[in-house]
């Protein structure tokens, strides 16, 4: 007698498998002719973001950090980094040229879920306490001058327009975080009013986005870092530009010349973008229909959640898992991008690794390996386009500094580094590798071997305590 699962799997329609799939491959194809258009657009959106206030898709937003880290910032800073799932607080011992990162602690905390779409206060008092036990936890081996405030770093993932260094309003939530209260208030003020109800006396002497901090971090370690891009839960990059080349700038022209930029690519969207059905669905039902588009097609809050919908509709009108649409597979977001990831690398023969995945994440039990090397198929495309369009963002950047070519004849291409964070590009192989391999197929031989893109471990971390450092109330009290 034929096993339950023997009998659904006889059932499932084949064709309309093949059909599905290949209209999917198709829909989500990146030929370098596309990905070249969008990398050009990309460039073009920069350049209207530059020039006026709004009203672009690419808000480029002004970080107000004109000096990236030098190696002479001393002393004891921390930072608190808000913006995927997790937080984290960090302290380090700053020791100049001579001692850079003399010492630094960090630690993690995840946050409720109910506190992403709660009330303002109630998400900024978590974090206070948090930072404030972290505080008190502080050893004898860190140094406050006597007398001092303790100084913070405070990277914010989320859009923020500042007009210091020091403050800034919130645009928007993005990813998985839905507070209306906080929309249009200033950041820095919720959590200084969190601070003390804490009884936490600290200062915020920066606020960055986490791609800020992650350049910042990056440009300690390596002075050719010119860029940070993140790929993880969202997506974004930051690049220093010229001050001069920023129209909307209405500042002084700052001594260094430079000014860098948090282009907010996430919300980048182009009738170039190979944008499926599935896509479409996934932003209507989305926290913010309409917004992030391009973080949507690449970044890891969503890459299982589109494989979801293509398994559903597999379930739906093909029969891919039997007779019945498993339950779980109705479920938003069940799949998360680290069980995809790890279907997607199963090396193993008979696709052990999928098959166990797909029982224990998803309630689909006995699949053949046939089914199991459709869901392998489905999470390869998914991938690949969100590593290729990351790779042409990366690229409409080096065109818009004039780092895409060998430049005129004979001239030397400087050495340009991009620093780059996040858990896709940290877990995800197959994306960092399709990343890495655009990226060096776009820009041709000579611009390749100048082009690094460096992990950033964390960087944006200690980028942040760096920038409270080169930021700090006592500076100029220092400097005199
Ligand atoms: C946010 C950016 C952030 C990025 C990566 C996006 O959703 O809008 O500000 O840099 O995620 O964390
Ligand atoms: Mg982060």
């Amino acid at each position: 007698a034929l096993v339950a699962g023997q009998r659904a799997q006889s059932s499932v329609l084949w064709s309309h498998v093949e059909a599905v799939v290949r209209e999917l491959e198709e829909s989500c194809a990146t030929p370098i002719k596309k990905l070249r258009q969008v990398a050009d657009a990309m460039a073009v959106e920069m350049h209207a973001g530059l020039a006026s206030e709004g009203g672009t898709k690419l808000k480029m937003l002004i970080s107000y950090v004109d000096n990236l880290p030098t190696g002479d910032e001393t002393g004891l800073f921390y930072a608190l980094d808000l913006g995927g799932t997790n937080f984290r607080v960090l302290r380090v011992q700053l020791g100049g040229k001579e001692g850079r990162v003399v010492k630094q602690e960090f630690e993690e905390v995840s946050i409720p879920p109910q506190l992403m779409t709660g009330g303002s206060d109630e998400l900024f008092d978590f974090i206070a306490s948090a930072l404030a036990r972290f505080v008190a936890s502080e050893g004898e081996d860190y140094h406050l001058p006597v007398g001092r405030q303790r100084e913070l770093g405070f990277t914010f993932s989320f859009p923020v327009r500042q007009i210091s260094i020091g403050s800034g309003t919130l645009v928007k939530w993005t990813k998985g975080f839905n507070i209306d209260a906080t929309v249009g208030e200033d950041v820095v003020a919720e959590l200084a009013r969190a601070m003390e109800r804490q009884g936490l006396n600290m200062r915020v002497s920066a606020l960055v986005n986490d791609t800020i901090g992650t350049l910042a971090g990056g440009r300690y370690h390596d002075e050719d870092v010119v860029a940070a891009v993140i790929l993880g839960t969202g997506t974004n990059a930051a690049y220093v530009e010229r001050a001069e080349a920023i129209p909307k700038w209405r500042g002084l022209l700052p001594k260094s010349g430079d000014m860098v930029i948090n282009m907010e690519w996430g919300n980048f969207s182009s009738a170039h973008l190979p944008v499926t059905e599935y896509d479409r669905a996934l932003d209507d039902e989305s926290l913010n229909p309409g917004e992030q588009i391009y973080e949507k097609l690449i970044s890891g809050m969503y890459l299982g959640e589109i494989v979801r919908r293509i398994l559903l509709r597999l379930a739906k009108e093909a029969a891919l898992f039997g007779e019945t649409v498993p339950e779980k597979l109705l479920v938003p977001f069940v799949l998360r991008t680290p069980v995809m990831s790890a279907m997607h690398h199963d090396r193993s023969s008979d696709l052990d690794v999928v098959g166990t995945k797909l029982k224990d994440e998803l309630g689909i039990s006995s699949t053949s390996l046939r089914v199991r090397k459709v869901v392998v198929q489905i999470c390869e495309v998914v991938a690949r386009r969100s590593g290729c369009l990351a790779a042409a963002g990366i690229v409409g950047i080096m065109k818009k500094v004039g780092r895409d070519d060998a430049g005129e004849e004979g001239s030397r291409v400087p050495r340009t580094v991009i620093a780059m964070d996040g858990g896709l590009y940290e877990h995800y192989a197959m994306v960092s590798a399709t990343v890495q391999c655009t990226v060096k197929e776009m820009l041709g031989e000579e611009a390749t071997d100048s082009v690094v893109i460096k992990m950033a471990n964390d960087g944006s971390g200690v980028g942040a305590a760096l920038l409270a450092a080169s930021h700090s109330q006592y500076l100029e009290l220092e400097q005199s």
